[in-house]
């Protein structure tokens, strides 16, 4: 009995314990879904922002995202966040206004530029899990991702300063990797001010296109900078012959019933003279030989009709040129007229290409993005597009475009610290002779890496006396900073 009157405690606190202990599990199985509960909602607050892109999710992610900075290589924040109470109340700050505007773009009426390209990037955070815990147990948002640019600020104050008073563009290349270290476009505009002066902007009235990022969007004729491209097709074609190319030049061409005029008799000259002088007639009588197919080849392999940066909007360049090109448009085109249309990212790709030994890279403009502690998230890579050169063509063409500086038609473009290799255009844009757009595109080997630069001046008369010293200003600048 005794035992049995023991037991019957023994068993009663035994089923007390099975129910503590079922409790227990429950509770536990309660806390952990909980817990599970939160750490999905958790992870899932933070992935939605990519799964819902396309509902504008982003858009709301400010309740809990502080919109991420803009930053140059040298790490100048070009655009960031001015945190309000609430999210209707953050500032979208862009501290040097009109400078950067064709990289950062602006993120009110709308978005353009790197402001849409990472809207999603600038919205979402890529700081640990803790991090974003512990902000949001203190009700305070987290900082977006931070958008790191190849911009060199330094390089583009002062190339925004030397473009002065003309409309166009400069763009500026380290040829090495297709990294975009300067892009200026004018007329611009302020980011800070786009809502308060958005009718204007986009006033029929308003005709000057400040809106435009010229470098990357602008179309223009590329004038003779376009003769690189048909000397590159000449030595294609003939390897073995090129370098005995000769023609004597009376200070013009005709071919059936067309005429080209040069703006002097050059006398005789061969390839590197006739681009050192810019000889219209010499250009025309390779250009008229060339198979219009290849010719055609050559122009979309350097990057015409193709999409050439995805992160900033951007036009493609145009030919017409095909194996059915009749006479007159092919004389037009070799020299640099005719219908091609060109934009200075472009033509300063491919400078780029021969300052790189013949390899074509493609431009970009973001180096990486990181979170806002600067733990790196995507690191992008330069890309190979492809080998248009082999080394001999690239020596010849170094030959060429150094003689153009050296004793041809742009000493203006020389500098005491280097060899300048460069072209100039003086391109029409209306039947006036006297409407020119001016361009002056570059390669040199600066102290520590090679640099190209495309300079357009809308307007701006010739290409030699006023685009040409802007070229050398800026290559004498990058020596003369370090
Ligand atoms: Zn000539």
């Amino acid at each position: 009995m005794k035992s049995s009157e023991e037991k019957k405690p023994n068993n009663s606190r035994l089923s007390e314990n099975k129910h503590i202990i079922t409790v227990g599990v429950i509770l536990g199985v309660l806390l952990f879904s909980m817990l599970a509960y939160f750490v999905y909602f958790m992870v899932a607050e933070r992935q939605e922002t990519v799964a819902r892109a396309e509902n504008n999710r982003y858009d709301s992610a400010g309740t809990r995202v502080i919109r991420g900075d803009i930053v140059t290589s040298d790490r100048v924040a070009i655009a960031y966040t001015e945190p309000g109470s609430t999210a209707d109340a953050d500032v979208r700050l862009y501290p040097y206004r009109e400078l950067f505007a064709p990289v950062t773009g602006y993120t009110s009426m709308g978005r353009t530029g790197l402001e849409k390209t990472y809207h999603k990037t600038l919205m979402t955070t890529s700081l640990s899990f803790s991090e974003v815990l512990r902000n949001d147990l203190l009700n305070q948002r987290s900082e977006g991702d931070r958008v790191v640019t190849t911009i060199d600020s330094d390089l583009q104050y002062y190339c925004y300063n030397l473009l002065g008073e003309y409309n166009g563009s400069v763009t500026v290349v380290d040829p090495s990797t297709g990294k975009i270290l300067a892009m200026v476009s004018k007329p611009t505009y302020d980011p800070n001010l786009v809502k308060e002066q958005w009718s204007e902007l986009v006033s029929e009235d308003n005709t000057s296109g400040n809106l435009l990022n010229r470098s990357t969007q602008g179309l223009y004729s590329p004038g003779s900078t376009f003769k690189i491209v048909t000397a590159i097709e000449y030595m294609r074609e003939n390897p073995a012959t090129c370098r005995d190319f000769s023609y004597t030049c009376n200070g013009s061409i005709t071919i059936g019933n067309n005429t080209v005029h040069c703006e002097e008799i050059h006398g005789t000259v061969d390839m590197e003279s006739a681009m050192a002088y810019s000889c219209n007639g010499a250009f025309v009588s390779m250009g008229m030989t060339l198979d219009r197919g290849k010719y055609g080849e050559l122009i979309k392999e350097l990057g015409f009709g193709s999409t050439l940066i995805e992160d900033l909007a951007s036009s493609k360049s145009r030919s017409t040129i095909n194996k059915g090109t009749d006479d007159f448009e092919m004389m037009q085109t070799v020299f640099g007229q005719g219908q091609t249309m060109e934009t200075p990212l472009q033509n300063v790709m491919i400078t780029a290409m021969i300052a790189n030994g013949g390899v074509m890279m493609k431009p970009y403009i973001v180096d990486h993005l990181e979170d806002a502690n600067g733990i790196v998230t995507v690191q992008y890579e330069p890309q190979e597009m492809k080998r248009i050169l082999t080394e001999e063509q690239v020596e010849y063409l170094n030959a060429m475009l150094s003689a153009t500086v050296d004793y041809g038609t742009s000493p203006q473009a020389q500098s005491m610290y280097c060899q300048v290799h460069g072209k100039s255009g003086t391109a029409q844009y209306s039947s006036s002779l006297e409407s020119t757009h001016a361009w002056f595109t570059a390669y040199a080997d600066t102290e520590d890496s090679s640099v190209a630069i495309t300079i357009m001046l809308e307007q701006g008369g010739h290409g030699s006396p006023n685009a040409a010293p802007l070229a050398s200003s800026i290559i004498n600048y990058l020596y003369e900073r370090d």
